[in-house]
């Protein structure tokens, strides 16, 4: 009797600790990005015409010349800040294809890795060896010893947990999903939102309606891992429809959708699907 109330009282304490280390961690992230709460308002958008995302690395192939593996990195410029999106899953392959796409990795002054996954975070050690001088935003369930790394480099770690501003116009929808935590990237522009996804493991569908739901905006373009590649036909129509309910206007599905789906979306969207792979630049202006 007394072990049984003795473990009650254990889980109602770790109830009462919990949410106050939450809360604690909160604060703490706030000094690095700012987490999005009421009191965070968009004061204006990016105007579409000065962002431009180059698609480094992807397996599927686009601009001849260009190295194609399994993973996925883009580079989102013309924000307040220069952002790299993933690093793809081989060091040599990410910087021999920056090279090729006249990218400076010194130029870099964020890096967000979506998810812990080596197709994604794999090039990453090459990247720091050539640009140190960063802000990491990464989630916080990444292992100890991988944040102890980036922080042993000198550059900086941002983990994130909750939804935040990473810079004017660029935000995390926090990390998301149960079995493997990540983030997707949202860029706030005159024209709608932009959504670039590394895996979409919690379910594109849902980081598509965690987006809205954080900028209330409508949704101009989604980009990135989709997640489809062993999904039925069934399930891709399901989610091709709640695209359209969405009012997803342009897509541009690569890297771990899988040629179903991609064959799919690109019927349905028609003109308003983007052929993403390797070397694809995608203009906001053109959109
Ligand atoms: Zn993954
Ligand atoms: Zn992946």
């Amino acid at each position: 009797m007394y072990r049984t109330s003795g473990k009650v009282i254990l889980l109602l304490m770790a109830a009462i600790v919990v949410p106050g280390v939450a809360v604690l961690l909160n604060t703490c992230a706030q000094k690095e990005g700012e987490i999005m709460n009421e009191k965070i308002e968009t004061v204006s958008r990016l105007e579409a015409g000065k962002l431009k995302i180059t698609v480094i690395y992807d397996n599927n192939p686009y601009k001849e010349g260009l190295e194609t593996a399994w993973g996925f990195s883009c580079l989102i410029s013309g924000a307040e800040k220069t952002i790299l999106f993933d690093t793809g899953g081989n060091g040599s392959i990410l910087l021999g294809n920056m090279q090729k796409l006249a990218i400076e990795p010194n130029t870099i002054d964020l890096v967000v890795l979506s998810h812990i996954h080596g197709d994604h975070t794999g090039g990453f050690d090459s990247f720091l060896e050539k640009n140190s001088k960063v802000t990491v935003y990464l989630p916080k369930s990444f292992p100890t010893k991988f944040k102890d790394k980036v922080t042993n480099c000198g550059a900086k770690i941002v983990e994130v947990e909750q939804p935040l501003k990473i810079c004017e116009n660029v935000y995390s929808t926090g990390q998301l999903g149960r079995l493997i935590k990540e983030q997707s990237i949202i860029v706030q522009t005159d024209k709608g939102l932009i959504i670039i996804t590394g895996c979409a493991h919690p379910g594109i569908v849902k980081i598509l309606n965690a987006a809205k739901d954080l900028l209330k905006d409508d949704i101009l373009l989604a980009m990135g891992g989709f997640h489809l590649e062993w999904a039925t036909k069934g399930k891709i129509k399901k989610i091709i429809s709640a695209f359209k309910q969405l009012n997803v206007r342009y897509i541009g599905p690569c890297h771990c959708t899988g040629h179903k789906a991609r064959t799919l979306f690109e019927k349905h969207f028609g003109k308003n699907y983007i052929k993403v792979g390797a070397g694809k630049i995608v203009t906001a202006a053109d959109l």
